[in-house]
């Protein structure tokens, strides 16, 4: 078993992680905006990119939700689904795209019931992905709150 999925089947381990680090970018917050948010970005991304592709296989959406997902990626599924599994989940869990594997929704959800923090956050209703974001770190992108807004164009204003 690989080091990325022997961490994901400990979640509770992963939810500990992702608590320090959000705490840790979040007190270094004054002295990134000060450096600069996009200078740090091209710093960042290519650490982030690495150690995520080994735990996670992160695609890099720049939008990260891990933590309300099981620590399960969602842009892992075949279908990029981020609210939850499809009509075709197979009777044994499996995809109905790539059959040999595990549906990562099945996954997601059994993981997140091993979080006791933000295990229950499965349940809530994430936007669709900003196409735009990808590439860029998600670190970044949660300190400047980027990935929460909406891009032009998407909503009534
Ligand atoms: S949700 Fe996005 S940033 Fe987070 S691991 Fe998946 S692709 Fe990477």
């Amino acid at each position: 078993m690989s080091i990325g999925k022997w961490l994901q089947n400990h979640p509770r381990l992963l939810e500990r992680a992702y608590q320090f680090s959000h705490w840790f970018f979040k007190r270094l917050n004054p002295l990134i905006s000060r450096f600069g948010y996009q200078r740090t970005d091209r710093l960042m991304r290519t650490g982030e990119e690495w150690s995520k592709k080994i735990i996670f296989d992160c695609r890099m959406c720049g939008q990260c939700i891990l933590h309300s997902t099981g620590m399960t990626c969602p842009m892992t599924c075949p279908k990029n689904l981020r609210n939850g599994p499809c009509g075709g989940v197979r009777a044994n869990g499996c995809c109905e795209v790539i059959p040999e594997m595990k549906c990562i929704w099945v996954e997601a959800y059994e993981r997140s019931l091993d979080m006791p923090v933000f295990g229950p956050d499965i349940i809530h209703i994430q936007p669709p992905v900003n196409r735009q974001l990808e590439g860029s770190s998600a670190w970044i992108n949660m300190l400047t709150e980027v990935d929460k807004s909406v891009p032009r164009g998407w909503g009534n204003g």
